[in-house]
């Protein structure tokens, strides 16, 4: 990346990272963030010519990785394994001169399917999603009563493919705060990262409360009075997660505590939605339209320069902010943009 390739936001935040959603559709319906009774089968879900096709997320890709420095690409959904024929795109991205990685977030189910062929198009690593290790309660959570087991063996698959692989759950006062710590001895023993995600107030019908929050501090406290755990530094600059490693050992875990320790400061995060929205900010309550430039006659330098200046003008800083105002606000759905 040469140096003009980086524009700087209000707080001086170069965007590094882009999040891609390639669908809004999903086969779960976390009581989180797609609660079965307002995503039900009437659900006006995006149509097939709303999502930006394979062709035109790989020119926007390759305008955001060289003309303003993204050197990340992860994609979501929904679950990004509904998008038909996925490894294709991933075989056109990995092909951007400058993209140093692309990464996944999936719910894991359809892993075993798809593991080896994300794999061979080059997929390097995956974020399977993960809340608890008892039937009954994942059950309830995915809103489907699907197993465990069945995430198990995306896993599984995943890490046979060689992809690399993290576990995320989520953690939820009154949902499965008891699990903390056995999820993580067995995550320990089976070799994977576990990040532990704050609850979090996105969109608007997962009807959050801040007493419903199972902090950061909470988790490590609960974690290292069983397994002692010392603190270790970020791998790079704007990592969300705050490591820890079980002492005397190369085991670690993460937590992402977008609500009790905020990271705005270093954010150089972006999402794009399924239908080609830029959001730049999780919380966001506004995309800016990238279809309607995209499918004009617009010339690639002339796109990079509408992306600049959404940047440029970018001063979002919600997870700081929150708590401060007591006005609520419209916001994008996570399964819109994918986390
Ligand atoms: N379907 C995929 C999955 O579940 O991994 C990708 C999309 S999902 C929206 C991305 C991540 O956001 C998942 O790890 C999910 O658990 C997390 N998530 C969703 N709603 C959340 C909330 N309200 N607070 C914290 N994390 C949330
Ligand atoms: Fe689907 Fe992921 Fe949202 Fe669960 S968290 S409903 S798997 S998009
Ligand atoms: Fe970034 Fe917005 Fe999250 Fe702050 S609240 S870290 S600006 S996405």
């Amino acid at each position: 990346m040469s140096k003009e390739a980086t524009v700087l936001d209000k707080l001086k935040r170069p965007l590094r990272d882009l999040r891609i959603s390639v669908t809004d559709k999903c086969n779960f319906r976390c009581s989180y963030c797609m609660p079965a009774e307002i995503f039900g089968p009437d659900y006006p879900f995006l149509q097939r010519n709303e999502l930006l096709s394979f062709e035109e997320l790989e020119r926007l890709s390759t305008i955001f990785v060289q003309s303003l420095g993204v050197k990340k690409i992860r994609i979501t959904g929904g679950e990004p394994l509904m998008r038909k024929d996925l490894p294709l795109l991933i075989e056109k991205l990995s092909e951007i001169p400058g993209l140093d990685d692309i990464a996944m977030t999936t719910n894991g189910s359809l892993l075993p399917k798809h593991a080896q062929a994300l794999k061979e198009a080059g997929l390097k690593r995956v974020s399977i999603s993960l809340d608890s290790l008892k039937d009954e309660v994942f059950g309830k959570i995915n809103g489907r009563g699907v197993t465990v087991q069945t995430v198990l063996d995306g896993i599984d698959a995943a890490s046979k493919a060689g992809l690399s692989v993290k576990i995320n759950m989520v953690v939820k006062r009154g949902m499965n705060e008891d699990e903390v710590i056995p999820m993580a001895k067995f995550f320990k023993e089976k070799g994977h990262i576990l990040r532990f995600i704050e609850y979090m107030d996105v969109g608007n019908t997962n009807n959050w409360k801040m007493d419903e929050v199972y902090s950061k501090k909470q988790i490590i406290e609960a974690i290292h009075q069983v397994m002692p755990l010392e603190a270790i530094d970020p791998n790079y600059e704007g990592e969300v997660a705050t490591r820890f490693r079980y002492q005397g050992e190369k085991a670690e875990i993460g937590v992402i505590s977008s609500v009790t320790d905020a990271f705005c400061q270093s954010c150089n995060r972006a999402r794009l939605s399924a239908d080609g929205k830029l959001y730049t900010c999780l919380f966001s309550s506004f995309g800016h339209d990238l279809r309607t430039p995209t499918r004009s006659a617009l010339s690639d330098m002339e796109l990079a320069s509408v992306i600049k200046d959404i940047w440029y003008n970018r001063k979002d800083r919600y997870s700081e902010e929150r708590g401060q105002t007591k006005k609520s606000k419209s916001k994008v759905e996570m399964s819109r943009i994918g986390g």
